[in-house]
């Protein structure tokens, strides 16, 4: 897969919008420039952890630079990790609460069989 749709793929935008990582500006996809934090020609991988949203004007700023490397890699992936756990917390609290329907709907069974008197 092409790095820029594996970013894509992972990274929904905000009715059409994304967000540059330096400078925060709402750009079009047309618009977004996926930068590889760690520059390509240090070696840069197309994984994920490594792609952050830029605009132009950011990206042509930044060139291969290794001067934010460090701390872009950090803030990219601490995001990705809370976007994480906030989703399996979501998930987690969609099965609590499809269980605990669950459960009073067959106690809601069970006790119109005891009232109704009839058995199963
Ligand atoms: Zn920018």
């Amino acid at each position: 897969m092409d790095y820029r749709e594996l970013w894509f793929k992972n990274n929904e935008s905000d009715h059409g919008w994304y967000t540059c990582a330096k400078c925060g500006k709402k750009i079009r996809k047309a618009d977004v420039d996926i930068d590889h934090i760690v520059p390509q020609k240090y070696g840069g991988e197309d994984k994920l952890y490594n792609l952050q949203c830029l605009c132009k004007h950011c990206n042509r700023s930044k060139q291969a630079s290794l001067k934010d490397t460090a701390p872009d890699l950090f803030k990219t992936n601490s995001q990705r990790a809370v976007k994480a756990v906030k989703k399996s917390v979501a998930s987690a609290k969609a099965s609590v609460v499809k269980s605990v329907k669950k459960a009073a709907k067959s106690a809601v069974k069970s006790v119109a069989k005891k009232i109704t008197g009839k058995k199963k």
